[in-house]
């Protein structure tokens, strides 16, 4: 897997080893800016699907992932893992966000910023050289939204009409960025996102004193859901939020979710936990565990892919309106599954609604007792059916796990 570290040094050395690549002169560019940018991007999560404007979301299809400043992978539904390179355009920023490093306030240790040309002839090399297949770009916002916007934009045009690059491209709206620059943007990339970040207005304002919930954040949103309406963005937009910088409760954040899928039409909702960053306001906030994030992931799932109802999904919170460290689905069920379910006879809701159980397996079961009666444990193994979890709520030719009443 080609690393920031080696992007940095091809950048900088101006080499690329693939026989097709062209060799630019980069000399402008240095492993410390390449670096600097790269990590900046270390919290956004890009996980999107391939090149080639093919889309997206499919129910089992995709996986994608982040993990590393400098690339960022998914795969797409025919099990191919493409990378995109995953950069700040620059780390300066106007905005005073305090838990975010490129922040004014900040101790930033240097600013960098990349030039239009650079960062598409870089690209463009990294693409040749068959190093990563696309492009995420984000940003702070140097002097102000638009200009940042402008160049961020020049850019991607470069690419695509300098470079005729036809890669993947997910493109970070600035908040506040004019209708204008949102237009332009869903003319040339694939995907645009923008970081609600936090579950209200009030939360936003604990966080950031210069950064407008309603009118940087929604009403961008706005402008974007308008430009998908009129055919623009064949991977949509999507948002990420941040668990945990203020005092928000998980069940603020789901419901925030929703609201991002019902009414601003947003593919995907991405979760990243607080980290603590040393340099910034929230400096001497404890970090938030991973798990809180997987959790939300989980809920995510259990309202895009299984359609939970909102009614049950209470379940998963306790009174204070946070998750636990233990599987969402299983919480549900224990509260609302009763009795021992018979998969001979379940529909494919309540089926779904079985721990242990997923799309696959429920369609697999509705196949089988077409053909056979279910009998024993194994013939849902052979589903992929996990038992280990399953059994507690099923019974299987009159027969049922003792321990059933331990839910009680
Ligand atoms: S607007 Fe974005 S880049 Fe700027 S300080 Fe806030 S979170 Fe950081």
């Amino acid at each position: 897997m080609v690393t920031l570290e080696k992007i940095a040094r091809l950048a900088s050395d101006g080499q690329f080893d693939s026989p097709g690549a062209t060799i630019y002169d980069l000399d402008m560019m240095n492993l410390q800016k390449v670096k600097a940018l790269g990590e900046g991007t270390k919290h956004d999560i890009c996980a999107s699907t391939a090149s080639k404007r093919k889309v997206v979301d499919s129910p089992g299809g995709r996986i994608g992932d982040v993990i590393k400043a400098g690339v960022c992978h998914a795969f797409t539904p025919d099990g191919r893992c493409v990378g995109m390179f995953k950069t700040l355009f620059t780390n300066t920023c106007q905005h005073e966000c305090k838990y975010c490093p490129n922040a004014s306030v900040s101790h930033r240790p240097k600013s960098f910023k990349y030039t239009p040309e650079e960062l598409a002839k870089l690209t463009l090399m990294l693409y040749r050289g068959n190093y990563v297949e696309g492009l995420f770009l984000s940003s702070g916002i140097a002097s102000d939204e638009d200009r940042t916007m402008e160049e961020m934009l020049e850019s991607v045009r470069l690419l695509r009409e300098k470079y005729r690059f036809q890669g993947y491209i997910h493109l970070k709206v600035l908040p506040g960025a004019s209708y204008e620059h949102i237009k332009q943007a869903s003319e040339l990339v694939d995907r645009v996102s923008i970081n609600v970040e936090t579950p209200s207005k009030s939360y936003m304002s604990e966080l950031s004193s210069t950064k407008d919930y309603v009118n940087d954040i929604l009403q961008r949103q706005k402008y974007i859901r308008h430009n998908i309406a009129k055919g623009g963005l064949p991977a949509g937009q999507t948002t990420q939020f941040i668990v945990g910088a203020a005092q928000e409760t998980d069940k603020e954040i789901f419901d925030r979710m929703l609201s991002e899928y019902n009414e601003m039409n947003v593919k995907r909702s991405y979760f990243s936990a607080f980290c603590s960053v040393e340099g910034t306001g929230l400096e001497n906030n404890p970090s938030q565990p991973r798990w809180r994030e997987n959790r939300l992931y989980q809920m995510d799932w259990l309202h895009r892919i299984y359609k939970f109802e909102n009614k049950e999904i209470e379940h998963a919170f306790d009174e204070a309106g946070f998750l636990l460290n233990k599987d969402p689905k299983l919480s549900i069920a224990i509260n609302t599954i009763h009795s021992p379910i018979d998969p001979n006879e379940a529909s494919k809701e309540e089926l779904l609604r079985i721990p242990g159980i997923g799309p696959k397996s429920a369609y697999g079961i509705l196949k089988l007792r077409n053909r056979e009666r279910i009998w024993k444990k194994e013939q849902l193994a052979r589903l992929g059916v996990v038992t280990k979890r399953a059994r507690y709520f099923l019974k299987l030719n009159g027969w049922q796990y003792s321990s059933l009443g331990d839910w009680a």
